[in-house]
This record gives C-alpha cells, structure tokens and sequence, in this order.
C-alpha cells in the first residue's frame, strides 16, 4: 500500500482569488510551493491534489479552463523537480448534493482505490475547515491546515467551533512538508 499527501491547490499550492482562479494567467504560485513539491517528491510519499472547483458548477468558467490551468500548473511543478501522481477535481456547485465536493470524502476514496492508499498513514494539507473534514471523513490519519490562503480566518473559527478531532497547524506548505518528512 501507498502513503499520500493530499494537497488542496487554492490557498495551499497557489494564491486564492476572491471570484476564483479561472485562467493561467490569473495563477500565482506561492514561491516556496516548488521547493515544497520537490522535496516530497522525493519521498515515499504519492502527491496527490485535491481541488472543488464549484465555478465549473456556478457556470462561471468551464472545465476545459480548470484542466488547462491544472494541466500547466503541473508543468511548472516538474520543470521544478517536482511531481504530481494525480489530481482530483470537484466541478459541481454546493446545491448539485454530489458525494465530491469538500468536506465530503469522495475524491479521497476514489484516489485510495485508484491508488492503493493507507489513508490512515497518509498526510493532508488544506487552508480551509473543509478540507479538514473531508480527509478526517475518508480515514487520512494526519491533517494539517496551513496559514497561507484562507487558512488564518479558517483557524480563528476553528477555535470558536472546534473540530472534534486534532490536527497541526503550519504556516505554509515548505513548513507543512518539513514537518511530515521529519
Ligand atoms: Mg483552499
Ligand atoms: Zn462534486
């Protein structure tokens, strides 16, 4: 069986934007993003990317543009040293009650059974509650939030409305990666 790290791409790997990433040319990667990427990439670990994209769902862009901007940001990544194994991406809106959409764990199942992974010694790293729940929902073991992105609001809410369950905090995904590769 394979160990993973599920990343969240918004906030984590690349800058958030209030009214969505929709082009390539709107992608900022966070400039410790490829060093992070390239480290674990030469771990034990499988990188595997985790993304709502309910703009597709919201008819705001389509799901070409979702898979040109994955399909480069990718590119970067290697040209970085780096690898992703595989991405998963939720295109529906909140009200289409699909299973994939975080905080619901469907995408984490669908890459254990592509994958063959032990979730519960695999790792994620997500900036919002959501992603959160959803690794805690599917069985992942470890769960960082990082403070890039929305993480900061995220936290101070999480400290009114507690999970019921632990995870680390980290200031961003270089320190997340040092700490799960420690
Ligand atoms: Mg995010
Ligand atoms: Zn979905």
């Amino acid at each position: 069986m394979n160990k993973a790290v599920f990343l969240d791409r918004d906030g984590v790997i690349i800058h958030n934007r209030s009214q969505y990433v929709r082009a390539w040319d709107e992608v900022s990667i966070y400039p410790f993003a490829s060093k992070a990427l390239g480290r674990l990439s030469k771990s034990e670990y499988k990188l595997i990317i985790l993304t709502n994209q309910s703009a597709v769902g919201r008819g705001l862009m389509p799901i070409e543009s979702v898979n040109t901007i994955n399909a480069n940001l990718v590119k970067v990544i290697n040209q970085n040293g780096g690898r992703i194994d595989d991405i998963y991406l939720c295109p529906h809106a909140p009200e289409a009650e699909c299973s994939c959409r975080k905080p619901l764990p469907g995408m984490i199942l669908d890459a254990q059974r592509d994958h063959k992974l032990d979730l519960a010694n695999s790792w994620l790293i997500g900036d919002a509650s959501s992603d959160l729940q959803a690794g805690h929902n599917a069985g992942v073991g470890n769960l960082i939030l990082v403070q890039t992105g929305r993480g900061r609001k995220q936290l101070v809410l999480l400290n009114s409305q507690p999970l019921p369950y632990p995870f680390h905090v980290s200031p961003n995904l270089w320190m997340a990666v040092k700490s799960i590769l420690s």
